[in-house]
C-alpha cells in the first residue's frame, strides 16, 4: 500500500516539473522600437547614445520581467512603452513633440494576437502614458479608437493619470518646433537638421513601439506618438491606426510600425506586413522589406519590428538609422541604432531581477 502511495506522489511530481520544465522551455521575446530617421553617427555624442540605450535598456528589462513572470505579452508591450513613454529623449508621453500652434497632441495604439482585440486614441493631451488609455479603449469600451477630447475623458473615467498639459513640455522640442517654423517644415524625430530640404523627408522621428510574444504563445503590438514636429490641423499619422502603425495576430505576427506616416497608411503597412506572412507565408524580414520598398516607392521611409508566435524576428528599417532592441527566453538585451547587428547589453542595475 505504502509502495503504492509513493509511486503516486512520484508521479505527480514528474508531471509537475514537465510542466514547469515546458512553460520555461516556451519561447518569450520582446522587440522594441524608439524611432527611425536619419540619425546621424557624428551628431550622436556619446553621453546622449549612452542615455538611448539605458532607456532601451530599461525598457526591454521591464518588459522581459513581465514575459518572464508568465505574464501577457500585452502586458509587457504596456510596461516597455510606458518606460519609453516616461523619458524625454523619444517623441512619445513626455518628450512628445509640438504641433504648430505649440500643443502636444499623442496618439498610441495597441492590439492582441489572441482575439485581435484592439484599441487606440489620437490627438489626446492630458494622458500621461497614452499606451494605457488605448489598452482601456481596448478593454473597457465596445470602439476600436477614440479621439480628441472624449478620449481624454474617458482616460480620466477610467482613473488613467492625467496630466496637466505643460507635463509634455520639454526645451529641446520647443526648439525642434521653432526650427521647424522658421524653415516651413513638419519635422519628424531623430532626422538631423543637415538634410536636404524635401518637405518630408526632412522630417524626425521618435515614435516608440513594441512587439511581445508570451510563454502562452500569445503575440501583442503597440505604438505610441507625439506625431510630427509642427504638424497642422488635426493631423494623425499612422501610429494609432490599427493596420497601418500596429497590428497583431497569434496566425501570422505582430508588428509596430515607425516612419513617414502618410505613407504607413496608404500601404497599410502593418496589416501588410501580417498578411504576407499569414497568406504567402513570406519570411518576416522579407515581408518588411517588401512593405518599406513600397514605401519608399511613394516617397516614404521608416523602419517595422516584426515577431511571430514561434519567436521568430526582424527588426528592418531603410533610413539611416532606427532605435531598437530585444531580449529574450536568456534575459541578454541586445540593442542597436544604425545598420550594424545590435549588440548585448548589461541590464541597468535598477531594474535587475
Ligand atoms: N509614424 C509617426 C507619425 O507619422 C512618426 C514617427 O514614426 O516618428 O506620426
Amino acid at each position: 500500500m505504502r509502495i503504492f502511495f509513493y509511486f503516486w506522489i512520484s508521479l505527480l511530481l514528474m508531471t509537475a516539473q514537465t510542466s514547469i520544465a515546458a512553460a520555461d522551455a516556451a519561447p518569450i521575446r520582446l522587440l522594441i522600437h524608439g524611432g527611425a530617421g536619419t540619425i546621424d553617427r557624428n551628431k550622436l555624442t556619446k553621453e546622449l547614445e549612452q542615455a538611448y540605450t539605458q532607456v532601451l535598456a530599461q525598457s526591454l528589462t521591464a518588459g522581459h520581467a513581465v514575459l518572464k513572470a508568465g505574464g501577457s505579452s500585452m502586458d509587457a508591450v504596456i510596461a516597455a512603452i510606458v518606460v519609453m513613454e516616461d523619458s524625454p529623449l523619444f517623441n512619445a508621453g513626455k518628450g512628445a513633440v509640438f504641433t504648430h500652434t505649440g500643443r502636444n497632441e499623442l496618439d498610441a495604439s495597441i492590439m492582441e494576437g489572441s482575439t485581435r482585440m484592439a484599441g487606440a486614441v489620437a490627438a489626446v493631451t492630458t494622458i500621461r502614458n497614452p499606451i494605457r488609455a488605448a489598452h482601456a479603449v481596448m478593454t473597457k469600451s465596445n470602439h476600436v479608437l477614440l479621439m480628441g477630447e472624449g478620449a481624454d475623458t474617458f482616460a480620466a473615467e477610467q482613473g488613467l493619470e492625467i496630466v496637466d498639459p505643460t507635463y509634455f513640455y520639454t526645451q529641446s522640442r520647443w526648439d525642434q518646433l521653432h526650427r521647424a517654423i522658421t524653415k516651413e517644415r513638419v519635422v519628424r524625430d531623430h532626422d538631423d537638421d543637415l538634410n536636404p530640404p524635401q518637405p518630408d523627408k526632412d522630417e524626425k522621428r521618435g515614435t516608440v513601439g513594441a512587439v511581445a510574444l508570451d510563454r502562452h504563445g500569445n503575440l501583442a503590438a503597440g505604438t505610441s506618438t507625439g506625431g510630427l514636429t509642427n504638424k497642422r490641423f488635426g493631423r494623425v499619422g499612422d501610429s494609432p491606426i490599427i493596420g497601418a502603425g500596429t497590428y497583431a495576430d497569434n496566425r501570422s505576427v505582430a508588428v509596430s510600425a515607425t516612419g513617414t506616416g502618410e505613407m504607413f497608411i496608404r500601404t497599410s503597412a502593418a496589416f501588410n506586413t501580417a498578411a504576407q506572412v499569414r497568406l504567402l507565408h513570406t519570411p518576416l524580414a522579407e515581408a518588411a522589406d517588401n512593405v518599406l520598398a513600397e514605401i519608399n516607392a511613394i516617397g516614404g521611409d521608416g523602419g517595422l519590428i516584426v515577431l511571430d508566435a514561434k519567436g521568430h524576428y526582424a527588426m528592418r528599417f531603410n533610413t539611416r538609422g532606427m532605435y531598437r532592441g530585444t531580449i529574450g527566453n536568456n534575459g541578454i538585451a541586445r540593442i542597436g541604432i544604425f545598420s550594424d547587428a545590435e549588440t548585448p547589453v548589461a541590464a541597468p542595475s535598477s531594474l535587475e531581477q
